[in-house]
Formats: C-alpha cells, structure tokens, sequence
C-alpha cells in the first residue's frame, strides 16, 4: 500500500483520527488474529433480571468482529496461518509424539508416500539438471498440427509448465473424472494396504488387526497440470494404536504393501466409456521416524499445501458458469477443464460426481486434509484448547452476570478498504513481531548457545 487512492487516505485518518476508537478496534483485530475477512456481529448481553450488561453499540463502527477461520491462505492470510499452525501439531504429534500421543511413535514403521494421477495427455514439464522437455527428432505433429517436440528447458516458473503440448490431444474428461473419483481412489487405497501388508506378513486379515494398525494422515495437492497428487504420512501401530510398537515388521514390509495396494487398487470407471481409475506408475516413498529434521519436513510440507487449494492451477475460489470462465484471468488449460466439466453435466451417468459445481476445483470435491481415527490429535481439540485459553484472558473482562444474549449478523469482511487495507498492513506487523520474539527466544535459550 505504498500509493493510497484519496478515498482511502481520508477513511485510514477517520479510523485512526480518534485515540479510544482506535485502541478499542486493534483489541478487536488482536482477537480476530488480524482476520481478513471477519464476521461483523451486532447484539447485547442481559443479566437474569433483563438488564443491559454489554451492547455492540459502544464498539467502534457498532460491531464486534469474529474470524473466518478460512483454512485458504487466498481468502485469509492470518486465519490460514493459525490453521496451518494446528495442522502443523497435529502432524508432527503423529511423527514425533505430543497432544496424547506417546514419544515412542517416532520408532515406529512409517513413511511419507505421494500417490500421483495417471496421464492424460503430454504436458510441458520441469526435468533434473536442466535438460530440454520433450526432445524428439523428425517434426511429429499430433492430429491437430502441433510439433510433439518442445526443445526448451522451462524452470519451475515458466508459465508453460503443465500446460499441455496440445490441448485438443489432452484428455479433460478423463482427468475431471479422475479428480472427482480420487478420494475413492484414496480410501480403497487405505484398505488394500491393510490387505497387502497381511499378504506380505503371511498372516490373515484378522490375525493382522490382532498384531498391528494402519495409521494415515494425507493432503491432496493439484500438480501444475490440474491433476490431484497425494501427500501420506503412513504408520504402523500396535494392535492398540499409537501407545503400542507393532512387533517384528519393518518399514521394508510397509513399504512393500503400499507398493502393491497401489498398484492393485482401483475404482470403476462411471459410466462404459471411462475406464476405471488406478494411481500412475509414479509412486514415490521415503521412510519417516526417529523424529529430527524428516519429521519437522514432513509436517512443514503436509501444512504448507493443506492451506492452498487452487492457487497453483489458477486460484478460484468459488464455483464458475463456463461462460464466465472465459472472462477470467486463468490459463488455457484450466479454461477447458472448467467448459469441459460443464459439457460432462447433460450425461446422467455422471451426475452424481456434480462436475458443474465442483469445475472450479477441476472435478475434485473431497476433503483436502483427512487422517485416520488414531493418527494423533484432532484440528477440533485444538481449536477448542485455543477457545479455552482466550474465554481465560478473557474471563476478567466478561460480565459475571450475563444471562441472556441476542446476535445478529452484520455482514462480512470489514467494513471499507480503508479497514481492510489497515489490517493487511497490521497483520503483516504483527507475524514480523512474532518472528522476532521466535528468534529472541532461540538465542535466550542457554541450550542454543
Ligand atoms: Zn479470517
Ligand atoms: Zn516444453
Ligand atoms: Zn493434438
């Protein structure tokens, strides 16, 4: 905000202009964590004989603000980094113990596995060491005319990466489908693994469930060229789950049933025309465990892409008409996922999969983030931690006798640009403070010198 439009300069000096609406508006920010996008609430408290104890009508602009909570870093940066920060522990306790899960796990088989899509047509792509994307000699051309061959060496952010060769060659029905029936694709996983893995211990499945458990904690990520990939924290517990070290299989043995679920697992096409829906031949699996830096990488990857959802192939945040689409600032490609995915709508056999809706997310509609029952804490037990601490701080400040409360909705977002702009500005102030006090900390602690 280094050039301000006038307008905005003369809201900025309102808000700022008076010494008690100011103070009282940044306590309100500091409680939101400088949400970008807060709820405006109007209301008043009573106490049990009826009398006013607390109105938004004292409060600056006559509202109390209340964070999104939006896990999007494209729709709320501060709100985005607490969730980040929530998936951040609740990862690293299943890596490395913490929130009720016992050290000891870090010991146990584990691996951080990545499941990707199978290919739907050649695309433009970043290779090792520089070397050229499609080097063929002879001048093929597809059906369409284009040269097969692309002789450049793009980096990571050439925008050509991921885009197709041709985009009438690449297949977009195939791919939305793919997308839409991932998260099938995923569960069925997590149960042939299980399967595999007695297969591969020579045991049935219920003498597997006596002996060990399977516990998981995936985020699906797009690739640039609009196919989901998944990110796996994969463990083996013991019969009772992460307080137990399953005895005698080692992270070759899991390994091996990842291997083998992936590539036997599939999901039934929709309809006779799609075939059915398997992962590619590209799999790729490390092991994870005995804490230290893989842990803390594992679980700064797993919350970095859990806050990102489009962005890489576009960012959209809402649902899109095919005709609206071709007025938005997005690639070509992802242009004719969304017309494609809207053609797809007239055929009943696919109406279950609500292409239309789900377009601007490139047919997927699952859940970003999912774990297994015994991976370690939950997202909602640590907001609840973190609700708790703030009614504490907050305790002195509430009127003992509340009794009776009326809220309504005001709106959402703050009030001007002007607001908006402040916030932005306080926001970005306050993570620089914070990562101040992080480092001071660092160098006062007696064990770091
Ligand atoms: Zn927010
Ligand atoms: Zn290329
Ligand atoms: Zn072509």
């Amino acid at each position: 905000m280094s050039q301000l439009e006038p307008d905005i300069a003369k809201e900025i000096a309102w808000r700022i202009g008076n010494d008690a609406r100011w103070t009282r508006w940044r306590e309100q920010l500091e409680q939101t964590r400088y949400c970008h996008r807060p709820v405006r609430l109007r209301g008043a408290t009573f106490d049990q004989d009826g009398v006013l104890t607390y109105s938004t009508a004292v409060e600056p602009g006559g509202v109390l603000l209340k964070a999104c909570g939006n896990r999007r870093e494209a729709i709320c940066p501060p709100c985005s980094r607490t969730y980040k920060g929530d998936l951040w522990q609740l990862v690293i306790a299943g890596l490395i113990g913490g929130k009720g899960v016992p050290d000891a796990v870090a010991y146990h088989p584990m691996v951080f596995a990545t499941f990707t899509a199978p290919s739907f047509g050649a695309v433009h792509g970043i290779h090792a060491s520089g070397d050229r994307c499609r080097p063929r000699r002879g001048g093929d051309r597809c059906e369409h005319g284009i040269k097969l061959a692309c002789w450049r060496s793009h980096n990571p952010d050439d925008a050509k990466c991921g885009e197709p060769i041709c985009l009438d060659c690449f297949d977009y029905a195939g791919a939305l489908i793919w997308n839409a029936l991932a998260p099938e694709l995923w569960r069925r996983t997590t149960i042939y693994i299980r399967r595999a893995l007695a297969v591969e211990l020579g045991l049935t499945a219920a003498a597997l469930s006596r002996k060990a458990r399977v516990s998981f904690l995936k985020v699906a990520e797009y690739q640039k060229r609009g196919l989901l990939h998944f990110h796996a924290i994969i463990r083996l517990d013991g019969a009772e789950g992460p307080i137990n070290l399953p005895d005698g299989i080692s992270t070759a043995k899991l390994e091996n049933a990842i291997r083998r679920a992936a590539q036997g697992v599939s999901v039934p096409g929709p309809s006779g025309d799609f075939a059915e829906i398997r992962w590619g031949d590209e799999l790729d699996i490390s092991p994870l465990g005995g804490g230290g830096k893989s842990a803390n990488r594992a679980a700064a990857y797993v919350a970095k892409y859990a806050t990102k959802s489009t962005e890489a192939v576009g960012g959209l945040t809402r649902s899109v008409g095919a005709a609206q689409a071709s007025k938005l600032p997005v690639s070509d490609h992802v242009r004719r996922f969304i017309a494609t995915a809207h053609e797809l709508a007239s055929r009943n056999e696919l109406a279950d999969l609500r292409l239309p809706k789900v377009a601007h997310q490139l047919g997927f509609r699952g859940h970003w983030t999912t774990k297994s029952r015994r991976y370690s804490t939950t997202m909602g037990a640590l907001r609840e931690a973190r609700k708790l601490f703030a009614q504490e701080q907050d305790a002195n400040r509430q009127s003992a006798g509340e009794h009776r409360s009326m809220w309504e909705f005001a709106g959402s977002g703050h009030a001007s640009r002007a607001d908006l702009a402040l916030v932005a500005r306080l926001a970005t102030e306050q993570e620089r403070i914070r990562r101040i006090a992080v480092v001071e900390r660092r160098t006062d602690d007696p064990r770091s010198r």
